[in-house]
């Protein structure tokens, strides 16, 4: 049998959250662990597992209301940056799988959240890989 995942049990209304945004297709409510003040996830109100297996209609829609609330948390939170990070397969850090994006405020650059970019370049190809994606797009 189908478990819910904890999204859809939000999304169905047994568990609770703090909303803040709610139409026909998309939910937004605050992530239960605030990396940093007014951390928001907007889903798909549809199970789709991720970002990539999500219909791009309702990706669109999905990334207009975390826009959005990107600007709230700018003007109104007081926020200096957001970032808008959407984790897909576990191997990238996804521990809920259903499509879900963080907008998280950042006040500061050393407030418990960051992303470190190495520079793994030396002895890739870089016109060969370039190509390799180009021709699949
Ligand atoms: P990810 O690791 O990208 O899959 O993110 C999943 C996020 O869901 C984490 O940041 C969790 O804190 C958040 N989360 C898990 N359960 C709940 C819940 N019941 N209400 C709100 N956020 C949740």
């Amino acid at each position: 049998m189908y478990e819910k995942d904890v999204f859809c049990k939000i999304i169905a209304g047994e568990i609770p959250c703090y909303k803040l945004y709610e139409d026909d297709e998309v939910l937004a409510f605050l992530d239960i662990s605030q990396v940093t003040k007014g951390h928001a996830l907007v889903v798909s109100k549809k199970h789709f597992d991720n970002f990539l297996t999500t219909p791009q209609e309702i990706m669109h829609k999905v990334m207009d209301v975390a826009q959005r609330i990107g600007q709230v948390q700018i003007k109104i939170l007081g926020a200096r940056g957001v970032n808008i990070l959407t984790n897909c397969y576990p191997a990238s850090g996804q521990t809920v799988v259903h499509f879900h994006v963080h907008v998280i405020p950042r006040y500061n650059e050393n407030e418990g959240f960051e992303i470190t970019m190495k520079n793994n370049s030396e002895g890739l190809n870089l016109p060969a890989l370039a190509g390799e994606i180009k021709e699949n797009l």
